[in-house]
């Protein structure tokens, strides 16, 4: 347990789509802010004023909302232009920072910036995932830390907000570790205490490579929303990347990750983003939604007219997430509860069987299934009654095949008994006897 309450900070640039990598370093900060009873701070870091953008900011702020990343204070760094000012002028009046006349090499450069005036030493920080690490920052020269006064930039914004905000934990991707030294000797600068570190493994897609904005494979993270995935299926999905809780459990709802999450055994290597063990996820965390919610979402991703209670099941047995049951939908697999299929006779042939025999085994399936009442007339009762003919054929597929063609029209298709209790007794029998 820190000693010092705990404020954490994510600090996203809203320079383009928001990835689904950041995920994990805005779940972790604000993991271990509720843990330790923190304050997690949400920060839009957009002083490039060339590439920060209103609608990328709002995207992320529609996906921390869907996600139920609540943060306790959210700043934007464009309205804290005087604040910057003050600190870069005090900078210049104690020596820390300067002025440089500068030779513009490219167009559009500058013929004057800010630098902080660096006193090329050794840097030692301990990271609670990397362990010590040491920089000599001779090699960083005098950096830019501001354009101009009206245009600080990353560092040294980073750098003042961290500390008037009293960050304790700065964590947040690897990417940044080699940012780190420089931060620290800013820090030195303005006399703010420093705060401890954690850089996070970087998130790889199956070739082993960083997962990157131009990573076709994986969509802008607002997608998932849109795609239908559960929040918490995504935060447990990606709170195990990097993080290893020990143990078999790997289902956790935010609750749980709260209680068991260990910015300790974060490990240092990458882990792999693998959107099947996604799909997985998903469909754990449905099971965990109460029935009346599985029922509502499935309804409203069918499409209008059919909207049938009773297809539920059937549709849930065969999806991921909600928008598989709109291109399930689409791809015409629901039609058959809705009106009759066509297709080639000899699509009811079943091996070597012969046509008579056929016609003869769907005669004695609808002699037994008329013997139940439409009250009775239940996958269990259906299948009892069909099992009992097919038991007494050489091969139980001569019936149950022919059957489940009839009523579905398709090669794939749910079991014949789920699909003749839907279809009601009346429309199983007459889709039996147009078979025969
Ligand atoms: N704004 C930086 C980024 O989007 C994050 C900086 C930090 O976490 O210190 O990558």
């Amino acid at each position: 347990m820190p000693d010092k309450k705990v404020v954490t900070r994510f600090a996203p640039s809203p320079t383009g789509h928001f990835h689904v990598g950041g995920i994990r370093s805005a779940l972790f900060n604000f993991l271990f802010a509720r843990q330790n009873n923190g304050t997690y701070i949400l920060r839009s870091e957009d002083t490039d004023k060339e590439r920060s953008r209103k609608e990328y900011e709002d995207e992320f702020l529609e996906l921390f909302d869907w996600l139920g990343l609540k943060h306790d204070m959210f700043f934007r760094q464009s309205d804290r232009l005087k604040l910057y000012q003050k600190y870069i002028q005090k900078m210049m009046d104690g020596g820390f920072a300067f002025l440089s006349k500068e030779i513009p090499t490219e167009e559009g450069q500058r013929d004057e910036v800010i630098r902080f005036k660096n006193p090329n030493k050794k840097v030692t920080f301990n990271d609670l995932v990397l362990g010590d690490i040491t920089v000599d920052t001779t090699d960083l020269g005098d950096f830019i830390i501001a354009r101009d006064i009206n245009e600080p930039l990353y560092h040294l914004t980073a750098v003042i907000d961290d500390f008037e905000m009293g960050v304790t934990h700065v964590i947040r991707g690897q990417e940044h570790a080699p940012n780190t030294p420089r931060q620290i000797l800013i820090q030195e600068a303005i006399g703010a205490p420093r705060p401890t570190y954690a850089h996070l493994p970087l998130i790889l897609n199956k070739e082993r490579a960083k997962l990157s904005k131009r990573d076709e494979s994986v969509p802008p993270a607002i997608e998932y929303k849109k795609m239908g995935y559960l929040p918490s299926a995504l935060l447990n999905f990606i709170a195990l990347n990097g993080w290893n809780p020990g143990g078999e459990q790997e289902v956790f709802t935010l609750p749980e990750l709260i209680k068991k999450f260990d910015i300790l055994k974060v490990q240092k290597g990458g882990g792999i983003f693998n959107p099947e063990k996604l799909e997985w996820f998903n469909r754990e965390h449905i099971k965990l939604l109460p029935q009346e919610e599985i029922n509502k979402n499935i309804l409203e991703w069918l499409p209008e007219n059919m909207r049938n209670p009773k297809i539920i099941p059937v549709v849930l047995e065969r999806i991921s997430k909600w928008r598989d049951v709109k291109e399930m939908a689409q791809r015409g697999e629901l039609d058959f509860f809705f009106r009759r299929p066509e297709f080639p006779k000899k699509k009811l042939l079943f091996k070597n069987t012969s046509p008579e025999k056929i016609s003869a085994n769907f005669n004695q399936a609808i002699k037994a299934l008329e013997g139940l009442n439409e009250e009775n007339f239940s996958k269990e009762n259906i299948k009892t009654a069909l099992m009992a003919i097919a038991d007494k054929l050489d091969s139980r597929g001569e019936i149950l095949h022919p059957i489940r063609f009839s009523l579905s029209g398709l090669d794939k298709s749910p079991d014949p008994f789920i699909i003749a209790e839907i279809l009601g007794k009346n429309e199983t029998l007459s889709r039996l006897q147009k078979a025969v």
